[in-house]
């Protein structure tokens, strides 16, 4: 096997051997037979575009199977296989239609048998690998991985969106152009580079469909204080970034005695007006991904993973334990068409809390509206002096000691700076207590990871007020990266020429020295430092 695609790649090269998220070689393969087959469907799906057809359920499948790749999401060799094989057979489809348009189909590498058996298939990733394999060049290869893992991170959000009911033809359109143009062999390293921004354009699109599907659907958050002890009876804990499943879940649970609690990235989602009107919506438990098995051994109620961060199942809490949507692992039960009867079964079966415990709260629901609307006050503060500094502290949580680096930044940060944070990453910090500058919090959490939309358009409000460019605002983002939806926003930040990024824990396996160059003189790209040094660089 070969997967370089997250921060924690084996020795900061590659897994080999088995993934360090708990990966095996054999799984490893049929992700990357699922890739060659989005490959190769994008050539015929890119052709049919170009001759004036797009097929919605080609569309849908990109998405899906593209997020079943990203780490942590589909561990199930049964689920994978009937991916590649629906894949497959749109790929015959295509075939077929495309042929008679007479386009160009050069690059089309792998021959499909039908509803192969999984040792076939198994020993069929074997023999292709990854997907950037056919590219000498070590620069082209890099960048062809950015792209490849940077789509991989729209497609993650252009699912959730497109299941709200929102999505643009435009993203479908750029994903399958950019991936049938691994087959072209004659793209240069400019035209790659051009690929690689120009995802993180499509991502910034793919954001906002995703902001408008989330406020459309469950309001505009607001800020809100999250409990983060637990009251006496039955729970459900509720993790990934799924608010649809989160709200179905409410739904289904009224009435039944029963709390629901969220964990890691659900976090945000208790700023949204039509989620938190649930009483028994109660609160938050635990921290990020990277904890989960220690966390949910503790947790006496049912578990529901939506979307991505499954790591393998303890013994301890298996039974409990429900996946829903991308995410599957081999002997879960996976729950569907929105029918969560099983995990409320197996919440009811389950002791729960036997009293109600205080561990004090933290507040969530910062998201662009809700600080543009105190904008003037911000201002005021920034012109009076009384905010010196704003520093965006996001991005994703993870195993590596090294990120106590973000612990220590926040906490040593000047009581005239204000911090912005998204994602997982702010489990770091999130319950520390900063204190606020005239009545505006010193830590203000944005949301979830797609929610960089929303930090997006907060800078760009202040810049606007400011009469200046973001760059030139007193803005500095400090972020931290794990899988490949990071990858796509720090895409999207390169894409608006924001500057100066410092990015940790370490930096992208797949980045050559030569991508590397090129960011760094182009964007001023720059790995963290120490918290003291990068502060003192940052404030001056
Ligand atoms: S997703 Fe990350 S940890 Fe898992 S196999 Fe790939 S590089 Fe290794
Ligand atoms: S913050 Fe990072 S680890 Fe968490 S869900 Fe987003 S991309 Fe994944």
């Amino acid at each position: 096997m070969f997967c370089n695609q997250c921060e924690e790649s084996s020795k900061g090269l590659a897994c080999t051997v088995a993934g360090v998220c708990g990966k095996k070689p054999r799984v490893a393969a049929l992700q990357d037979v699922l890739l060659h087959v989005v490959k190769d469907l994008s050539i015929y799906a890119d052709a049919a575009r170009k001759a004036g057809t797009s097929d919605a359920e080609v569309n849908y499948f990109t998405d899906e199977a593209l997020f079943a790749t990203g780490t942590n999401v589909n561990f199930d060799p049964q689920r994978l296989q009937g991916l590649i094989n629906r894949g497959i057979q749109l790929i015959d489809r295509l075939q077929a239609q495309t042929i008679q348009s007479g386009a160009n189909l050069a690059g089309a590498t792998a021959t499909y048998q039908s509803n192969a058996e999984l040792p076939d298939l198994i020993q069929l990733g074997e023999d292709l690998g990854h997907v950037t394999n056919g590219a000498a060049d070590v620069d082209i290869r890099s960048l062809q991985q950015v792209v490849v893992y940077g789509i991989k991170g729209v497609a993650a959000y252009a699912h959730h969106a497109r299941l709200l009911g929102q999505e643009d033809e435009q993203i479908y359109e750029y994903i399958h152009r950019a991936l049938a143009a691994l087959a072209d062999k004659d793209l240069e390293l400019n035209e790659w580079l051009d690929l690689v921004l120009e995802c993180g354009k499509v991502n910034l699109r793919v954001m906002e469909l995703l902001d408008t599907a989330n406020t459309t659907a469950f309001g505009h958050p607001t800020p809100t204080s999250v409990p983060l002890g637990h009251r006496a009876g039955r729970c459900i804990l509720i993790s990934g970034h799924d608010l649809q499943d989160l709200f179905r879940l409410l739904e289904q649970t009224e009435g039944k005695g029963i709390y629901v609690y969220t964990h890691g990235e659900m976090l945000p989602a208790h700023g949204y007006p039509e989620l938190k009107k649930f009483k028994h919506f109660y609160g938050h438990y635990g921290t990020a991904w990277q904890n989960q098995k220690k966390e949910f051994a503790q947790f006496p109620g049912a578990i529901l993973v939506t979307t991505n961060c499954i790591q393998q199942p303890q013994s301890s809490y298996a039974d409990n334990i429900f996946t829903t949507g991308p995410v599957a692992w081999p002997g879960v039960e996976h729950v569907t068409n929105d029918d969560f009867g099983p995990v409320i079964a197996r919440a009811l079966a389950l002791p729960g809390y036997e009293s109600d415990k205080d561990r004090g709260q933290v507040m969530v629901g910062f998201a662009h509206q809700a600080v543009l609307g105190v904008a003037d006050q911000i201002i005021e503060a920034v012109k009076k002096g009384d905010i010196r500094h704003f520093l965006l502290v996001g991005g994703c949580d993870g195993s590596r000691s090294g990120r106590n680096y973000y612990t220590e930044l926040v906490e040593k940060t000047p009581a005239d700076t204000v911090v912005l944070t998204l994602a997982c990453g702010k489990f770091r910090f999130f319950d520390k207590q900063l204190g606020d500058i005239g009545g505006i919090p010193r830590l203000l959490d944005v949301g979830q990871c797609n929610d960089a939309y929303s930090a997006i358009q907060i800078a760009v409000a202040l810049a606007q007020a400011f009469q200046c460019g973001v760059n030139d605002l007193p803005l500095s983002m400090i972020l931290s990266w794990y899988e490949q939806k990071a990858v796509s926003i720090l895409l999207t930040l390169l894409y608006l020429g924001i500057k100066d990024i410092r990015l940790g824990p370490t930096l992208p396996a797949f980045i050559s020295p030569g991508v590397l160059e090129v960011l760094v003189k182009t964007y001023g790209l720059k790995p963290i430092t120490t918290p003291e040094q990068d502060l003192a660089d940052i404030l001056g």
